[in-house]
């Protein structure tokens, strides 16, 4: 079917981890260190073109283009090595897959919104949407008591000191007796495996994301939602099958998962996305995604979870949104929400992954969990 078209020419891509570095300068850091930036292309199949074209005349191999769908990724040769390269050993990028870069910007949580990640180790998911939240301008509230009654100079200077690039300040609580600078916005991070836990802890303290990211080890089926009742934003990335992953290893050869475990894998999802719709009072828009080519965990469960709770939530059409509008690939229209789900497939230079957009269509209750 059209989900294992292979493609032997493979890219690799470096998503900015913008809590460290603009694109800006990273890019400049690249061409520093010899790397050639190629001319924006409109389609891979041309950053390849122009790549034969430049190798046939001068000796260098390391080429990058600026992703055509996405602005916080560059796209590199697959073979292009990074790992003793400084801005990848000290977290200013991340080697992460395309398609697994899209649930942040499908998201997109505004200014000011809470985040909850429910799945959300080895991390690069949450951090991409700690980058991404603060690159629109962190919003620190500032409180002290007797602000108001310093001179304004002084106040400036203050504010301006805890202040960085791309940070708004708010005025003053007046009521509150606190200097302390508070984040406001934030992303909560849970995973229940204790390495891959211990590993993401390290992972945002290295990318520099702990200021936006609180990490939680539990089972997120243990988690009384209600505490988390200002959540908006939830990003919903199970376990699955990985068949997205390994199709790509091995293109033309469909490795077999168990139905049981299919069954299995299918009901975990449901259950989980289920108590998602459920129990976060407030929240508004939901991205369930995963690195699997199979309908029952995708299409599938986006049809049981719409059939549920359709009078809440209804699936956003991705074919709509700005950074899909020439996207060739969503899901099957066999199922009524199908076509408006996204797929990246191994003949989009990515990894099978599946992604669909839960949208309220109403402005929120209380229930408590
Ligand atoms: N979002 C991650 C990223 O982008 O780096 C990848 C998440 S991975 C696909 C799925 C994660 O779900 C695994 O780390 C697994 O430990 C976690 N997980 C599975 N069941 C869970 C549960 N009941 N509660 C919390 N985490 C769970």
């Amino acid at each position: 079917s059209e989900h294992f078209i292979a493609t032997k020419k493979r890219l690799r891509y470096v998503r900015v981890n913008t809590l460290m570095i603009s694109k800006e300068d990273l890019i400049s850091t690249l061409v520093t260190d010899g790397f050639i930036e190629l001319p924006k292309t409109n389609s891979y199949d041309e950053f390849l073109a122009l790549i034969a074209e430049c190798t046939a005349r001068i000796e260098v191999k390391e080429y990058f283009v600026q992703d055509y769908h996405l602005d916080d990724v560059l796209v590199f040769l697959q073979n292009t090595n990074f790992h003793d390269y400084a801005p990848y050993t000290n977290g200013s990028i991340f080697l992460q897959d395309k398609a697994s870069c899209f649930p942040t910007h499908l998201l997109s949580p505004p200014p000011n919104s809470v985040v909850f990640d429910t799945c959300a180790a080895p991390g690069n998911k949450t951090l991409h949407l700690a980058a991404y939240m603060k690159n629109q301008g962190n919003i620190i509230c500032v409180k002290q008591e007797c602000l108001s009654q310093r001179p304004f100079p002084e106040l400036v200077a203050m504010l301006n000191c805890w202040s960085r690039p791309g940070i708004e300040v708010q005025p003053p609580d007046s009521k509150s007796n606190t200097l302390t600078p508070e984040v406001l916005r934030k992303v909560y991070a849970v995973d229940k495996d204790p390495k891959r836990f211990k590993y993401m802890k390290e992972v945002v303290e290295l990318a520099q994301g702990s200021d936006v990211v609180e990490t939680i080890f539990s089972d997120i089926f243990e988690i009384k939602m209600a505490g988390y009742s200002d959540v908006e934003y939830v990003l919903v990335d199970p376990s699955c099958s990985g068949t997205g992953i390994s199709e790509r290893a091995k293109i033309d050869n469909h490795r077999e998962v168990s139905s049981g475990r299919l069954k299995n894998l299918s009901g975990f999802q449901k259950d989980l996305l289920g108590r998602v719709c459920t129990y976060f009072p407030r929240v508004k828009r939901i991205v369930y995604c995963t690195c699997s080519v199979r309908e029952e965990e995708n299409e599938q469960v986006v049809e049981e979870i719409v059939k549920k709770f359709g009078a809440k939530f209804e699936v956003e059409d991705l074919k709509q949104h700005p950074a899909l509008r020439e996207w060739t690939h969503f899901g099957n229209e066999k199922y009524e929400n199908g076509a408006k789900c996204f797929y990246a497939l191994p003949s989009d230079y990515c990894t099978g992954f599946f992604a669909a957009v839960l949208v309220r269509r109403d402005d929120g209750d209380t229930i408590d969990s």
